[in-house]
């Protein structure tokens, strides 16, 4: 993919690129002192949402145009840069008209490419950067499509955005990493920047620190970060937002591994891989664990005993099976299973000894 560079003039080459500022401008008063705050870190690109996308009604929607005004300030008080997000071509139009620097497609908004289509052709015959979120649902396609729509237009200072995905069941993360799939969009398309919001994907910020520096571990080029003055009074997204000086700690503890060697690069990306297999792991375990009570439950319904010998046997030899068919021991599932299900028991003799209240 033809690409340029998204870096602005006066922003460092080095990494992490930043961006920096609060889920939404709630305030006039609130976005200027989080942008002077900013600026004072160190901070060169700013971000606010004016147009918020919610997941259901009656959630704090944005502030809509005026917040541009706001934005606008920022840059001439302050001389940050200023980002936002857009979601239709109106949405284009007015940060385009209101000279906003950076653009960005949020994740819901990349997972309609009829959406998405609308941003490109309000973008045709513009030059700005324009940052792509991957979409809510772990579709690389659909992600690389919507990237390809805002490359057709003639956009070439072109960034993509991890802020993970969505899941029903919500453990450790707000939106599972996923890491290989950025990994593979790397691979896909070498020379794209890509960047991390470590703010949505943890959804809550004392995972800011550990997931950026993962974002740093994995070679991505930058972070984009929210950060409000007064994070627990923010009216979106409080729990994941710090303070500017919180943010500037996280950032100045970032171990920043450059020039590593390939091969160092690489074991890195694969112990990465295997981190996000075994996280995967534990949250199946754990979701298989929530049936086996369930399955307790029942028994103890219908006063039936906890070990089912039959079934029992029936799963040690199909899992045994269907390991061999995968390359692995069938003594080491064997192993496996009769240790899950070790645990399985030790948790329906639980519930099946609970007194009926
Ligand atoms: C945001 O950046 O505030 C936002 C709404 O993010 P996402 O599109 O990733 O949910
Ligand atoms: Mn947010």
């Amino acid at each position: 993919m033809e690409l340029e560079s998204i870096l602005l003039p006066g922003v460092p080459e080095k990494r992490p690129l930043v961006i920096a500022g609060p889920c939404s401008a709630e305030t006039e008063e609130q976005v200027l002192s989080a942008a002077h705050s900013l600026v004072d870190k160190g901070i060169k690109i700013f971000r606010a949402g004016i147009w918020k996308p919610r997941t259901k009604p009656g959630g704090f929607e944005g502030v809509g145009s005026v917040g541009l005004e706001w934005l606008k300030r920022v840059k001439e008080e302050t001389g940050l840069y200023v980002a936002t997000e857009i979601a239709t071509a109106k949405h284009t139009e007015e940060a385009l008209k209101a000279g906003i620097d950076v653009l960005w497609v949020g994740a819901r908004t990349t997972a309609n490419p009829f959406a998405v289509q609308e941003i490109a052709d309000a973008l045709q015959g513009v030059d700005v950067p324009v940052l792509v979120k991957n979409p809510v649902n772990p579709d690389l396609e659909l992600w690389i499509g919507a990237l390809e729509r805002i490359h057709n237009a003639g956009i070439r200072r072109l960034g993509a955005i991890h802020r993970g995905f969505s899941s029903y069941e919500k453990k450790i993360y707000r939106n599972l990493p996923q890491w290989h799939i950025p990994i593979e969009l790397r691979r896909r398309i070498p020379n794209l920047p890509i960047l991390c919001d470590p703010s949505h994907i943890g959804g809550k910020r004392e995972l800011i620190a550990p997931i950026s520096q993962q974002a740093m571990d994995l070679n991505f080029n930058g972070l984009i970060v929210e950060s409000h003055c007064n994070p627990d009074q923010a009216w979106s997204d409080a729990s994941q937002q710090v303070t500017p000086e919180v943010l500037d700690f996280i950032l100045n503890m970032l171990v920043i591994r450059e020039g590593m060697s390939q091969s160092t690069e690489n074991l890195n990306i694969l112990r990465k891989q295997i981190d996000d297999c075994d996280n995967d792991l534990i949250e199946v375990l754990s979701k298989r664990m929530r049936i086996v009570r369930e399955i307790g439950t029942y028994k103890k319904e219908h006063n039936m005993t906890v070990l089912q010998t039959g079934r029992y046997n029936e799963i040690i030899n199909k899992r045994g099976e269907q390991g061999a068919a995968c390359d692995m021991a069938g003594d080491f599932i064997k192993g496996v299973f009769e240790s899950i299900h070790e645990e399985s028991v030790r948790q329906q003799i639980e519930i099946i000894n609970q007194k009926l209240r």
